[in-house]
Order: C-alpha cells, then sequence, then structure tokens
C-alpha cells in the first residue's frame, strides 16, 4: 500500500487559519506583527523566497518591510541596518536572507539580530535555548517537520528517529527537537558509516542533506514515516529517468519542462513507507509557515508581555 503523503500544503492552511484569529486579537490590541526581510543582492532564488515571504505577511495581514542594499553592501552597513531594525518597536521579526556576499561576515551580522527578533531561530541564544529546554524561537524548517508529525498524529515517544544532515539550520535543530518530543535519535553525516543499516532502523526518518533520491527505498523500514527535506532541482534527462522510472506521468511532465524537484528520498519509497512527506509540496510550504508563526509568537512575546516574559 503507498504511503499517507503528508500534505504540507493543507497544513499550512490550518495554520494560517490559526494564526489570523492570534492577528486579529493583536489588532484588537492595537499590535500588527511586522516582518522585516533583508535582501542583499539580486540573487534570483533568493528573491522568489523574499516575495513568497512577503506575500505571506500581507495574506495574514501582518506589516512587512523589505531592505534590498546592493551586493557590494558591507559589514558595517549591514550591522547598521539590523541595529536599526533591533531598535524599531514596531518589528517583531528579522530575516536575513541567506547566502550573504563573500565580504560580509555572516555570522556577526546574524549574531546580530535581537534573539527576541530572530525569527529564524539561527542565533546562538536561540540555540542555546533549544539545546536547554527553554522556550524560544526555534528554526522555521525543523519547527515545522515537527508540526507536520504532529498534526498526521504520528507518535514520537519511544521511536527510534534518524536525522540524515547536521547542519545548523535543519539537522542539528531536527534533532535537539525530536529529542525533546522523547525519541531515540541518532544523527547521520557524510562520515556515518553503514548509512543504510542504521537508516533501516529508523521508525522516523528526517532526511536533509541536499542529494536527490540519495535514500533508497529499500533502506526506508516499512512503514516508517519519513520527512524529506532535500528540495533538488534535476535537470539531467539520465538521472530524471532512473529515479521517476515508476512515475511516467512525473516523468511527461520532467520532459515538458527541463527540471523536476526531487527530495533525498527516492521517490519509489512512497511503496516502502508508511507515511511520507512529498517533494515538492510538502516540507517546503511548512518553512514558511513556520517563520509567520514564529513573527507571530515573537510580536506576542516581546509586545504583550512583561518585560521579563518578553525576553523569553
Ligand atoms: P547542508 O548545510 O549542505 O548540510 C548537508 C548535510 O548532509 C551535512 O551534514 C552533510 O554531512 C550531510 N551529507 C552530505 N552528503 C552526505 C552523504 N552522502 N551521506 C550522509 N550525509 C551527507 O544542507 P542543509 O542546509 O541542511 O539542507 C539540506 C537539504 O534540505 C537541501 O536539499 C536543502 O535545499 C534542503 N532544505 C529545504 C528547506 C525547505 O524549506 N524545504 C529548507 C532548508 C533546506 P557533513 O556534515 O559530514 O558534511
Amino acid at each position: 500500500m503507498p504511503a499517507r503523503i503528508l500534505d504540507g500544503l493543507k497544513i499550512r492552511d490550518e495554520i494560517f487559519a490559526e494564526l489570523k484569529t492570534e492577528i486579529g486579537k493583536l489588532h484588537g490590541q492595537g499590535i500588527r506583527p511586522g516582518l522585516a526581510a533583508v535582501l542583499v543582492g539580486e540573487n534570483p532564488a533568493s528573491q522568489i523566497y523574499v516575495k513568497s515571504k512577503i506575500a505571506a505577511c500581507e495574506q495574514l495581514g501582518m506589516a512587512s518591510w523589505l531592505h534590498a542594499p546592493p551586493a557590494s553592501v558591507s559589514t558595517e552597513y549591514m550591522l547598521q541596518l539590523v541595529h536599526d531594525l533591533n531598535a524599531d518597536d514596531s518589528v517583531d521579526g528579522i530575516l536575513i536572507q541567506l547566502p550573504l556576499p563573500a565580504q560580509v561576515d555572516s555570522k556577526r551580522v546574524l549574531e546580530a539580530v535581537d534573539p527576541a527578533k530572530d525569527v529564524d531561530g539561527f542565533h546562538p541564544v536561540s540555540m542555546g535555548r533549544l539545546v536547554s529546554n527553554r522556550p524560544g524561537l526555534v528554526a522555521c524548517t525543523p519547527a515545522g517537520c515537527m508540526e507536520m508529525l504532529r498534526r498526521n498524529a504520528i507518535a514520537t515517544e519511544g521511536t527510534n528517529a534518524v536525522v540524515l544532515g547536521r547542519s545548523d539550520i535543519v539537522g542539528k535543530p531536527m534533532a535537539l527537537l525530536l529529542l525533546r518530543a522523547n525519541a531515540t535519535v541518532t544523527i547521520c553525516h557524510s562520515k556515518t558509516r553503514n548509512l543504510p543499516e542504521v537508516i533501516r532502523r529508523a521508525d522516523i526518518l528526517v532526511a536533509a542533506i541536499g542529494k536527490a533520491g540519495f535514500v533508497q527505498a529499500d533502506w526506508v523500514k516499512p512503514g516508517a514515516a519519513v520527512i524529506d527535506v532535500g528540495t533538488n532541482k534535476v535537470t539531467d534527462a539520465g538521472e530524471a529517468a532512473q529515479l521517476l522510472r515508476n512515475f511516467p506521468e512525473r516523468l511527461e511532465k520532467f520532459r515538458a519542462k527541463g527540471n523536476v524537484l526531487i527530495g533525498d528520498v527516492h521517490p519509489d519509497a512512497v511503496r516502502v513507507a508508511g507515511a511520507l512527506s512529498p517533494v515538492p509540496g510538502g516540507v517546503g510550504p511548512m518553512t514558511i509557515t513556520m517563520l509567520m508563526s514564529n513573527t507571530v509568537k515573537a510580536a506576542r512575546l516581546r509586545r504583550t508581555s512583561n518585560a521579563a516574559v518578553a525576553r523569553f
């Protein structure tokens, strides 16, 4: 039986409906949650991401601002901009779209963001709160994966969870969230030995490595829940034919368009897994959803509570 599909678009719609209610209540208190996006240069992929984030703010009745310095910007300019956004009370969330140009010290810029406005959850203070089980703003992609599990009633407690990938923005926070949810967590990376064997033990598998169709169907434990974070654009006809050998309709679409988005898990895994997040339409929409959710949360915590609570 094919896996249950974990539909990210459906969950996005559910969460957006909840956020609209909460934003309405905040409006009633004279608060309009707001996100400031900083987009440096003219990277086309970054432009699309930022545009969709601003469109989501508008859809939800939130304020948004776009700051778009040129690609030649200096670290000092970026630090001043972040300083100004930190000081602006109407800004609840600050989003620095990555990657920044090579001459900009990305770590310094990200660390300059006020942790109370760190809606991407990348600040070391946000990571520290996650490690030490304190409330705070959590990185959007892993937070979205957890929402996917929760809203599909996929239990985590006592399960073997394997996280494939150990990046600061996905793998590490994902592993910590699963640990917090009482899973027994194994983190795998490029030096892990006997990877297929380790993955075969996973009741829950989260794949985030950036390699199209890397996890083979026979590595997946029958009935496992598989969250596929990978977003890989495949343009090679031979590779697409191999990956989509059992999906003639998708292969036809590839032939018409010249590219296809494939996750880190081979599409054939849909016949083995018990539940699977599709690519596209799975984790992707969840990431933007959690950014909106974090911005509303940041507004609520910073602007509606006393100072002690507002700093979490
Ligand atoms: P990243 O920073 O490049 O990290 C990749 C991780 O995968 C590293 O830990 C690396 O191990 C590991 N890895 C690479 N090759 C491996 C192999 N052959 N076997 C085992 N582990 C391997 O990537 P990322 O930023 O976490 O992103 C991962 C994927 O998720 C990408 O496809 C990205 O596009 C996608 N993504 C999607 C969303 C979304 O919203 N859907 C958001 C963020 C990322 P080492 O540490 O040993 O090098």
